[in-house]
């Protein structure tokens, strides 16, 4: 990116680091954040880096009272060999944009985008941390910042990229959680937001969320907004189920969000000819499965935890037990693979990484 492009202004009061052994999920952010403007009149401009800093808005801007806002999380990894690495981060560069669509908000320009990310990530780069199975995640956002209480597209937007160093999710060994099929609630339906990663399909899902938390469940399965019969996704994870041999994941049907660790587990499996289908699958098939003692893994993807094994599907009082409670073999070498794709480990097949200069 040339310099007329990007502004930079450097932190003269840098903060201090956070224990990086010891680190919560995203709340202790860099030195710099990425900002960039957008108004009809010019479109998106403005690109700047400058201090991690409060934003100032006007009360009546409207993503506060209508909820126009769009965004992603990747991560960036410190590999053995003393660089940093993105995975696949066009995509989710890609993916912001197709949320912007749905929710009538400017495009942005995905490579100009991505330079700003890597130059971010070059300014903070000690914040990446190399301890064991942490890493840097990123958090590009987009909101609506006209003050207007009119229902409409806004006329202006911030494009906003904050970091936050983040601890291993599995600090004592991959464990299997236990999760809830949510029969009641619903979190998407075709034609809606359910494809688009906007804040309104969180606010909507908290209330299942809280009542599956005060029993004892981690995490809530998403069924059809429809009929509450056919399989969706996890909280914020799609879901794959190995039945006798075969995997399945439900099919993007319009209302689940297209996970890009989804993608990166598809092109996997079928490299290594596993059998996988992309299709419908509804609580009933796989109940029977399970008494049929076929139902032999269940695990969620996405970003945080990679793969995220399934101990526990509790279903309309029935309380589905996989695989004792352990990680299956293929979930453990999907795992591996990937995270080992990531850290630089692993031969790049599909030539998903993007290392960024320091
Ligand atoms: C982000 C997200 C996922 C996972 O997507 P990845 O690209 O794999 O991180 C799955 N479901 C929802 C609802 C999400 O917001």
């Amino acid at each position: 990116m040339s310099n007329e492009q990007l502004t930079i202004i450097q932190t003269e009061n840098h903060k201090q680091k956070p224990d990086f052994e010891h680190l919560e999920f995203g709340k202790e952010f860099t030195d710099h954040m990425f900002v960039m403007d957008y108004t009809t009149d010019l479109g998106w401009h403005d690109a700047r880096i400058i201090p991690y800093q409060p934003l100032s808005l006007d009360p009546s801007a409207m993503v506060f009272h209508y909820g126009q806002t769009v965004f992603e999380g990747l991560k960036a990894y410190y590999t053995e060999d003393g660089n940093i690495l993105l995975f696949r981060p066009d995509k989710n560069m890609q993916r912001l944009n197709q949320s912007n669509d749905r929710l009538c908000i400017p495009e942005i320009d995905e490579a100009l985008a991505l330079d700003a990310l890597k130059e971010l990530i070059k300014i903070d780069h000690e914040w990446v941390p190399k301890v064991k199975g942490t890493s840097l995640y990123i958090r590009p956002f987009i909101i609506a910042t006209q003050a207007s209480l009119g229902v409409h597209p806004s006329e202006s937007y911030q494009f906003i990229i904050i970091m936050s160093p983040v601890g291993s999710y599995y600090k004592e060994g991959i464990k299997p959680i236990k999760i809830a099929v949510e029969s009641r609630y619903v979190r998407a339906v075709a034609g809606g937001t359910g494809q688009a990663k906007t804040a309104g399909n969180y606010a909507s899902s908290l209330k299942a969320q809280e009542v599956a938390d005060e029993e004892g469940y981690s995490q809530v399965l998403w069924l059809d907004g429809v009929e509450r019969k056919y399989v969706e996704e996890v909280g914020s994870m799609n879901i794959f189920f190995k039945i006798n041999g075969e995997v399945i994941t439900p099919a993007l049907n319009g209302s689940i969000l297209p996970g890009i660790t989804r993608d990166s587990i598809l092109h996997l499996l079928r490299h290594w000819n596993v059998p996988v289908v992309e299709r419908k699958i509804s609580m009933e098939e796989i109940y029977q499965a399970y008494k049929d003692g076929l139902l032999e893994e269940v695990f969620g993807t996405g970003t945080a935890a990679v793969i995220s094994p399934v101990g526990e599907l509790y279903w309309e009082d029935k309380k589905l037990d996989i695989n004792d409670g352990e990680i299956g073999e293929l979930s453990l070498k999907l795992y591996n693979t990937l995270t080992g794709i990531q850290l630089g480990k692993e031969e790049d097949i599909f030539d998903w990484t993007v290392e960024v200069k320091k």
